[in-house]
């Protein structure tokens, strides 16, 4: 019974030293000390002993049991240590490892371009006023004098939603906003973003910028309207720009003229820029019609006012050297990231 334990006990020393696997350990486990296990069974039939052997090997089947019980004990814990040093292996984060850069974002081009002429603007003592795109028809066309047959107000030209409610056609809306909310002196501009129901192609667009700018005082003559846009554009475009006035229409100023810059890539002499012209036209301007001062409630006999608009959408593209509108709507990061 002695060299039966031994056996048992050297065989079994063996096999859990040769475990590799936690469960192959709880099989050993079973097979020597549960309750079938071979350990286990010696000391229950420990009765079959002769009494004067009994004391002895019951001695040493516990010693061997305990042994067993630590040595499997022990194993158990050096497999659940390296089980868990292997997960932390594979699930290792390194802090050190480099990261994705993210690419700080840039500004669009045409808000690079609305900044400048804002801190122009503000430089001069304007405010900057605002108003919803979806505008009334009255603040979009009537109070601005519009006729009623004017080509602006067709269905080819503008966004209805309905009889009342339009896209704004410009940001001139704003101006009207401004008149009806302020007294006067009143010195603003309104950049923004305006409707018109063109096809899109290199230089038309649904969507496009406008910047205007009003000034409604007493005493406000075509010299100051005058000082005030050659200032604006000698800062936009430098000293040496020549600037030529034209007559021209619009219902809501009168007089009105367009502006025209000398071309800033050929300096007048004619170029593919100007389509050989020398000149560039840049803006439109006017004194405000009595009629528009009247509908917002200012006496035109007290007052009077300059108003004048410009494309920010052909402004960015000349500076930029964009010959294809579309990029500006396209959203094409490849584009976009140049600037
Ligand atoms: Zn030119």
């Amino acid at each position: 019974m002695k060299l039966l334990l031994q056996e048992i006990h050297d065989k079994a020393k063996n096999e859990v030293k040769d475990v590799f696997e936690l469960k192959n350990l709880k099989d050993l486990r079973v097979k020597y000390l549960g309750k079938k296990g071979e350990i286990t069974q010696i000391l229950k039939n420990l009765n079959t002993v002769g009494s004067d052997e009994r004391p002895e090997i019951g001695k040493i089947a516990n010693i061997v049991r305990s042994d067993l019980e630590s040595l499997i004990a022990q194993k158990e814990k050096e497999l659940e240590d390296k089980i868990l040093t292997e997960r932390l292996e594979s699930e290792r984060i390194d802090v050190t490892i480099k990261n994705k850069r993210v690419k700080p974002a840039n500004l669009h081009p045409l808000t690079i371009v609305t900044r400048e002429l804002e801190d122009i603007f503000l430089g001069m003592g304007f405010e900057i006023a605002s108003g919803p795109e979806i505008e009334t028809v009255y603040n979009n066309f009537d109070a601005l004098n519009t006729p009623l047959n004017h080509p602006s107000r067709d269905l080819e030209d503008t966004f209805y939603i309905n009889n009342n409610i339009v896209l704004r056609t410009q940001t001139s809306s704003v101006q009207i906003r401004t008149m009806r909310d302020k007294k006067p002196p009143i010195k603003v501009i309104s950049p923004g973003r305006v409707y018109r129901s063109d096809d899109v192609d290199a230089t038309h667009s649904p969507v496009f910028h406008q910047l205007e700018g009003l000034v409604v005082d007493k005493d406000i003559s075509m010299s100051d309207l005058k000082w005030t846009l050659e200032t604006f554009i000698k800062k936009l475009y430098g000293q040496d720009i020549k600037i030529r006035f034209r007559p021209h229409y619009f219902p809501f100023t009168e007089p009105s003229a367009e502006i025209d810059i000398s071309c800033f890539v050929c300096g007048g002499k004619g170029c593919r820029v100007c389509k050989g012209e020398g000149f560039i036209e840049i803006l439109g301007a006017g004194l405000v019609h009595p009629n528009v001062l009247k509908n917002c409630g200012i006496d035109p006999e007290i007052y009077s006012g300059f108003a004048f608009g410009m494309g920010l959408d052909r402004i960015v593209m000349r500076r930029f050297n964009i010959d294809d509108l579309r990029l500006l709507y396209d959203n094409d990061i490849r584009f976009l990231s140049q600037f």
